[in-house]
């Protein structure tokens, strides 16, 4: 596997769900063809040339060097660390990658620093290791379908859906707070498909977010947007609501934004306990 050195791990992200996030890999194996957003900076910032130079990953070497001296800087700030933004941390068949990730996760639990972590691969069972990482986790995948032919054309070398839930539904059944990326949803003309499927499917999950497909050509053309995505939103909510399980839409696939469900991973953490009950799903 390819390498990398970085100046610099730590950074405050502007996702709106979001708090400091780290990428300690440069490129995603995964390829999906959503398109990936974070390719579409890398490749305008002209920090790689095209999609065959983001699908070969540099692992940042030099990434636990940097947390021991990033940590004592940001550590009364942060609240959690997402991982990962621009790459994925359990790379599907990169070992390095999950091994760097479980060294990265431990160190920051060690701080009592919370992760926020999701993949399009496979959770390794050790996590449940709650004296090695720590039990306020959140682990999540990211799921849009259950089609796995749709899988193999827009995400191409991740773990099928399946394999993912499996992983994803061991670590609850072992305790941990799991949840659900539905981001980016595709419109009908992409996969048809019965939403609420998806979400019985996932339904064990604490948390779910869901977002519109953005930068699609062929999605943005098919004229399904505000009505397609406000009737998701309204499923998905509805889902949730009945399932007792955290909801919150990104920004701009409603028709009105709803800012009060967006701090989603600050809620239910009590100093240092995880919370064991279900806490009540967060209104509109
Ligand atoms: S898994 Fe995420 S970072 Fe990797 S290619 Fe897909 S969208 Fe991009």
């Amino acid at each position: 596997m390819l390498s990398t050195k970085r100046k610099t791990l730590l950074y405050k992200s502007g996702v709106e769900y979001a708090d400091f996030c780290l990428n300690h890999v440069e490129g995603c194996a995964h390829g999906c063809r959503f398109p990936c957003y974070a390719m579409m900076m890398k490749k305008r910032c002209g920090i790689i040339k095209n999609y065959r130079e983001w699908l070969r990953p540099k692992i940042v070497v030099n990434a636990l060097e940097l947390l021991d001296k990033e940590i004592p800087r940001y550590k009364h700030k942060i609240k959690f660390v997402h991982l990962c933004f621009s790459t994925d941390p359990f790379m599907y068949k990169y070992p390095k990658v999950t091994d760097l990730t479980l060294k990265i996760i431990e160190r920051l639990n060690k701080d009592n620093i919370r992760c926020v972590v999701l993949t399009k691969g496979i959770y390794p069972k050790v996590l449940v290791n709650t004296e090695k990482y720590g039990e306020n986790n959140e682990y999540g995948i990211t799921i849009v379908s259950l089609d796995e032919g749709f899988k193999k054309r827009f995400e191409p070398y991740s773990a099928t859906y399946k394999d993912r839930i499996k992983s994803l539904k061991y670590l609850h059944d072992k305790g941990l707070k799991t949840w659900v990326s539905m981001e980016p949803y595709p419109t009908p003309n992409l996969v048809k498909q019965d939403l609420r499927k998806i979400l019985k499917e996932i339904s064990f999950v604490d948390k779910i977010i869901f977002g519109k497909l953005n930068y699609n050509v062929e999605s943005s053309q098919s004229g399904y947007n505000g009505d397609f995505y406000q009737g998701c939103a309204n499923t998905v909510i509805e889902f949730c609501r009945e399932n007792n399980i955290e909801y919150h839409i990104k920004y701009g696939t409603q028709k009105k934004d709803n800012r009060k469900t967006e701090k989603i991973f600050i809620k239910n953490i009590v100093g240092n306990l995880r919370l064991k009950v279900k806490q009540p799903t967060l209104s509109i």
